[in-house]
């Protein structure tokens, strides 16, 4: 990382999070209770793993492609990595997940190109770079695998399906009831016992999972909610966009250290803004 700025944020700092991990399995809007959590190493066989060796796809492949978009997300993969990203978990959650299967069938062909696309409702699926960007940024220097993370935005649940290879349990929070039940089926078939799709407004954070080990947000506001802070655990990571200047938003990494709340400012990005209640 080469912050452009980085100091203590001097936040201020919620009661020191309990490391007691809550009751499961909780309860969640529209998924109803989750199955029992498993290893992201350990997940079942399915379309998302038909990148790796030796598995195979039950989905038959979207006309456009061609027969192997393993090869074409390989591509995609080399092409990140020649752009500096080199986090290897991310960028071999990068090469398995089908990025082609979230968006509308007329954009398939522009699915593994470096860009965002429009998933409906004025909302976008962030560019594999920025994607890859952020992953990185939380498995950065980290010497254990991630717990719990909690993702604002779900938008079409791409990310959140990296995000199911990344951690041990994901909860992903969107305000758009057709997003979030659009990107609940669109899941639905990978069976990914530790993603929980969730309803809500993603300023309040979710309770119900913190502490998080990592909180990564696809939209921004102008400022962190206090509540992503109140939730994230101790020596956790939060990778949000942020707009401290009006109208220049840029990606903002906060880690949650006995001392505080240390504050790195990145390069500029841009995403859709966070808004509060549910549409
Ligand atoms: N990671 C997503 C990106 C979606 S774009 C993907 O892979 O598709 C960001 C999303 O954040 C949008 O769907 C938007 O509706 C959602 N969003 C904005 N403010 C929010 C809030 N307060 N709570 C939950 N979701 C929010």
């Amino acid at each position: 990382m080469s912050p452009a700025s980085r100091r203590s944020a001097g936040l201020p700092l919620a009661a020191a999070p309990s490391r007691t991990r809550p009751g499961f399995p909780v309860r969640l809007a529209g998924l109803g209770a989750p199955a029992p959590a498993v290893q992201a190493a350990s997940l079942p066989a399915g379309p998302l793993a038909a990148a790796l060796p030796g598995s195979r796809s039950l989905v038959p492949m979207p006309s456009g492609l061609g027969l192997d978009s393993s090869a074409v997300r390989q591509a995609m993969v080399a092409r990140l990595a020649a752009q500096g990203l080199s986090e290897p978990a991310a960028l071999q959650a990068l090469a398995a997940v089908e990025r082609h299967r979230f968006v509308d069938s007329a954009l398939v062909n522009q699915a593994y190109e470096d860009t965002s696309l429009p998933i409906g409702l004025g909302q976008t699926i962030s560019k594999p770079s920025v994607v890859a960007r952020m992953l990185e940024l939380l498995l950065q220097g980290r010497s254990r695998p991630l717990g719990r993370v909690l993702e604002i935005g779900t938008g079409c649940g791409y990310q959140s399906a990296l995000l199911a290879r990344l951690a041990r349990e994901v909860y992903s929070l969107e305000r758009l009831r057709a997003l979030h039940e659009q990107a609940r089926d669109k899941l639905r078939p990978w069976r990914l016992h530790n993603v929980h799709l969730i309803l809500g407004d993603g300023m309040l954070g979710y309770p119900k999972g913190a502490p998080y080990d990592a909180i990564i947000s696809a939209a921004g506001g102008e400022s962190v909610p206090q509540a992503w802070l109140d939730q994230l655990a101790l020596g956790g990571r939060l990778v949000a966009p942020v707009a401290l200047v009006p109208g220049r938003q840029t990606l903002v990494v906060i880690d949650r250290t006995e001392q505080g709340c240390v504050q790195t400012v990145l390069e500029a990005v841009h995403f859709v803004p966070l808004k509060s209640g549910l549409a």
